[in-house]
């Protein structure tokens, strides 16, 4: 007699799980279906079990037929649950055997064998013909002498998912998830090993519940993929999705954004902004029924919809929407949106790479004056994946010491004599040319290398200044860029101090360069300033002129230079007015001594000099060279 009472919780809690999941937006990804597979085969199991048990414990009283078909059933759905359970942990694995054709089908065999073992059971199996899963008889249920291939089929799936987990387990972002992955598959060993050992008591489904609910708590929970009180999916969801789909994307992506997201976040706060973020994406389902809607934070929503709609006029309905409030009982909010639609998309791209081109998209018409909708297109897609490229040649670099220090000089507008130089640094490519730093420096400041590769810079500069005799050359003193990042380190001073002792030399021939964007905080750009100050460093603002920067914060920043970027020099140039003149009278008023850029021939040395510039530096005088060549051109 079997014992099946351990059947009827397990059940109950499995349709609890069934309907919590049915409940929620699930994501159309291969393990959402894959798990609600194998709840569904599990809960058909224990039905299946019970009904069976049910009908062996009185043979007599049910057809022959019946309950051969029961047990066939159950039986098929053991061997089916057995691919299931592996096929869950390679899919969340990413496993990349699972790619092969070959090798999927091959997989399959013990699924197919067992299968067709227990159909053929129902027919061919008796007291004289043993050679099946199992048989029935008048004395009832049997089993037959292939009935362990059921252990092997299971032992089988578990062990090569083992297989998989110690080979990939590592790929997993999360702890939650890879001890889930790791217990869920003992549990599937276990519950095998209960029933070979135990074979009477029904545990085995308890225990594949245990599994089953372990895996729902690690990646199985749909909310894990949403946000926005579940009317959207998120950011992740998005990479999962576009993971599982790369080069072949069927749906086409359709961005839209809030304009200046964090100003109106910081005008609404944030609950009312919330608030209004769940309603643009009520109403932005409504109007892409058939699609799948994306929150990634920052304002940014990514529907992916199906191709062939004309997004530009559904671009135009959204701005016009936004020309009206979005209401509700507790908010009223006047925003307004940008869109992003993408062109056809035909390369075979990363998800990582499409996702963040659609991002940058965003966020830059999030801060574009136009209303016209953006297009993304392939070459933008290309874009970003030279940007991964460069984030591996900044690897590289920092990995070899692979960057080269080039100088500028910087000439003493009186004199015309070179009585400083600006470090600028480089980097190469794997077929050894130049990447500019333009390039390389945002990607570094993005990927969390800017401090390395700022303090490399530094050392660099230090060790030039060691080296070589800069006095006797009349070099006065090297500037050195400081990413506004670098700048929020509260040990640089510590960190650029040993370094200066490491060679020995003054920290006063070596001046840092900060731009506007390093003043967002007043009182940490004073405190920050004046800790290095103490330690003997001083500051020259960088790029004047194309910040927000105004005179009163200035006044309070101990200076000793401003440079003014080239871009107001060529504009004076260009066509002069009083501003600039009358802005550098300011600047030398506060004591500020000042340098324009981008010198690049006579008119401009002369016109810069006139309204009172005392540094030059452009490329009239030289470009940046190497540091080796650099006291050669002195
Ligand atoms: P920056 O600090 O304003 O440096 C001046 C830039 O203007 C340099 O570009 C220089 O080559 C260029 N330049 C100088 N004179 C002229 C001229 O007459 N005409 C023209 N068209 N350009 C001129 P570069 O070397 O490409 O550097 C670009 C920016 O990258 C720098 O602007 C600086 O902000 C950043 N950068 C460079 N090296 C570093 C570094 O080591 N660390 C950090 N944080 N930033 C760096
Ligand atoms: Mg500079
Ligand atoms: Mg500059």
């Amino acid at each position: 007699m079997w014992n099946y009472s351990f059947e009827f919780p397990t059940l109950s809690i499995l349709a609890i799980i069934l309907v919590f999941y049915f409940s929620r937006p699930r994501l159309p990804v291969r393990r959402s279906i894959v798990f609600i597979h194998m709840i569904v085969i599990e809960a058909l199991i224990i039905i299946l079990d019970i009904l069976a048990t049910m009908v062996d414990n009185d043979c007599a009283a049910y057809s022959i037929i019946y309950i051969k078909v029961l047990n066939m059933l159950y039986f098929v759905a053991f061997f089916d649950r057995a691919y299931i359970m592996y096929l869950f942990s390679i899919i969340v694995l990413r496993d990349s055997l699972q790619e092969g054709k070959l090798f999927k089908k091959l997989i399959r065999l013990p699924l197919f064998a067992g299968v067709f073992i227990s159909v053929i059971s129902i027919f061919i199996g008796s007291a004289d013909f043993p050679y099946v899963i199992f048989y029935i008889n008048e004395t009832g249920y049997h089993s037959g002498n292939l009935y362990n291939f059921l252990y092997v089929c299971g032992f089988f799936y578990v062990l090569l998912a083992f297989i998989a987990v110690v080979m990939y387990g590592r790929t997993l972002g999360r702890r939650r998830e890879r001890y889930g992955i790791l217990i869920y598959n003992l549990l599937i060993f276990a519950a095998l090993i209960i029933r070979l050992t135990l074979p009477k008591y029904l545990i085995m489904d308890t225990l594949i519940l245990i599994a089953i609910l372990i895996v729902f708590l690690a990646f199985g929970n749909p909310d894990f993929h949403l946000d926005l009180r579940g009317t959207a999916f998120n950011r992740p969801a998005l990479s999962k999705y576009l993971e599982e789909n790369t080069g072949r994307l069927k749906l086409t992506p359709f961005g839209v954004v809030i304009r200046n997201y964090h100003e109106m976040r910081d005008l609404y706060e944030s609950s009312q902004m919330e608030e209004g973020l769940v309603m643009i994406a009520k109403y932005l389902k409504r109007i892409s029924p058939k699609g799948i809607l994306f929150y990634c934070r920052k304002g940014r929503f990514i529907v992916l919809d199906q191709p062939g709609r004309d997004f530009r006029e559904e671009a135009k309905t959204i701005t016009e929407r936004f020309d009206h409030p979005w209401k509700s009982h507790s908010t009223e909010l006047y925003l307004s949106a940008g869109c992003a639609t993408f062109d056809n998309i035909t390369g075979n791209y990363s998800s990582e790479i499409l996702l963040s081109t659609m991002l940058k998209a965003l966020e830059s018409i999030g801060r574009a004056e136009t209303e016209e909708p953006l297009t993304v297109t392939e070459e933008d897609i290309k874009r970003t994946e030279t940007e991964r490229g460069v984030r591996q040649c900044i690897e590289n670099a920092l990995g070899n010491d692979g960057f080269e220090l080039y100088l500028q000089p910087i000439v003493d507008a009186k004199t015309g004599r070179i009585i400083g130089a600006e470090a600028l640094s480089r980097i190469r490519d794997t077929e050894g040319n130049i990447i500019p730093p333009g390039l390389f420096i945002p990607v570094a400041e993005n990927s969390g290398r800017i401090n390395r590769l700022g303090e490399l810079v530094f050392d660099r500069t230090c060790k030039f200044i060691k080296e070589n005799p800069i006095e006797k050359m009349g070099i006065e003193w090297i500037n050195v860029n400081l990413s506004p990042l670098q700048f929020l380190c509260t040990d640089l001073d510590e960190r650029f101090l040993s370094i200066i002792n490491k060679y020995g030399i003054d920290p006063n021939s070596v001046h840092l360069e900060i731009t506007e964007e390093s003043m967002i905080d007043d009182r940490f750009l004073q405190k920050q300033i004046k800790a290095m100050g103490e330690k003997g460093f001083l500051f020259v603002l960088d790029d004047y002129g194309t910040g927000y920067s105004n005179l009163s914060r200035l006044k309070k920043c101990p200076f000793i230079n401003v440079k003014l970027d080239m871009s107001i020099v060529w504009d004076y140039c260009r066509e002069p007015d009083d501003i600039l003149p009358n802005m550098i009278l300011a600047f030398k008023n506060m004591g500020f001594s000042i340098t324009a850029e981008g010198i690049e021939d006579e008119n401009m040395i002369n016109t810069m000099k006139s309204i009172g510039c005392d540094l030059l530096q452009g490329y009239y005088y030289s470009k940046p060279v190497p540091a080796s060549v650099f006291p050669k051109i002195i």
